[in-house]
């Protein structure tokens, strides 16, 4: 069974019809690193994968539950999904190792004792068990990030998205996030990543997707789609960013 199966997939914003019937899978696993032209609807389609928004047609099935069924316990089959966004939203007024408790003890009613002992775990996996006291202020973007990758993690997500995790960072600021993601790909744990990264996306992808203009245009091993591209829109997009 995949852990996330996309079937026929539309949404419009008003007569924007932004996704125009999206078919795709993520298998436990996998790495599939979603690329493509701004505005082609990658954020939007990353955001129907845990409804945050809602699509009009089409079904998302996360771990054999449909998520777009209406009578679906929609808070719980969220919980499953980490998200990381290219804003980290970090609560700014509590520490790192609060900000990586609190949806623990909130949501899923861990014991402060457990849910420290969890962030904390997760912070020393993202490299950051000296700023655990520290506030979001005090940190680099690119330490912002791995506190909301942490954040992510402390939730046990069976499946992660992360949304161009690094396009807000520095350019020296982005290889330490790159190398969390990596890191935490060689773990086994399921990404559903969108990234302008054609490096990281070359390396560390099992798949990888084009978007253009709200549908798949090819997809497969990244040194297929990365490396011989076959369809004209493809080889487009990345003759303008390699
Ligand atoms: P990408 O992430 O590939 O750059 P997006 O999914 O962000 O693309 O956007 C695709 C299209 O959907 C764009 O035309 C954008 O303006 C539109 N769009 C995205 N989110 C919204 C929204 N909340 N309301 C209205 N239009 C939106
Ligand atoms: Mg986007």
């Amino acid at each position: 069974m995949a852990l996330v199966e996309i079937k026929n997939l539309h949404k419009s914003f008003g007569s924007n019809h932004v996704l125009r019937g999206i078919d795709f899978t993520v298998e436990q696993g996998e790495v599939v690193c979603v690329i493509g032209p701004s505005g082609s609807g990658k954020s939007t389609l990353l955001r129907c994968v845990n409804l945050l928004e809602i699509p009009q047609e089409g079904q998302v099935i996360v771990r054999g539950e449909e998520i777009t069924d209406p009578d679906c316990h929609l808070d719980a089959a969220r919980q499953g999904i980490g998200m990381v966004f290219q804003q980290f939203n970090l609560f700014p007024h509590l520490s790192v190792l609060a900000n990586c408790m609190v949806a623990q003890t909130t949501v899923l009613r861990r014991k402060a004792s457990e849910a420290e002992q969890i962030a904390r775990a997760n912070l020393s996996r993202v490299g950051l068990d000296d700023k655990v006291t520290a506030y979001p202020a005090q940190l680099s973007g690119g330490q912002q990030q791995r506190v909301a990758i942490a954040r992510a993690l402390s939730m046990d997500p069976a499946l992660m998205l992360f949304d161009e995790p690094t396009s807000a960072l520095d350019p020296e600021l982005v290889g330490d996030v790159l190398t969390v993601m990596r890191k935490l790909a060689l773990d086994g744990m399921t990404m559903l990543v969108v990234t302008h990264e054609m490096a990281f996306a070359r390396e560390v992808a099992d798949r990888v997707v084009f978007m253009d203009g709200g549908v798949i245009v090819e997809q497969g091993p990244p040194a297929e789609v990365i490396g011989n591209p076959q369809q004209q829109r493809t080889q487009d997009f990345l003759r303008r960013v390699l």
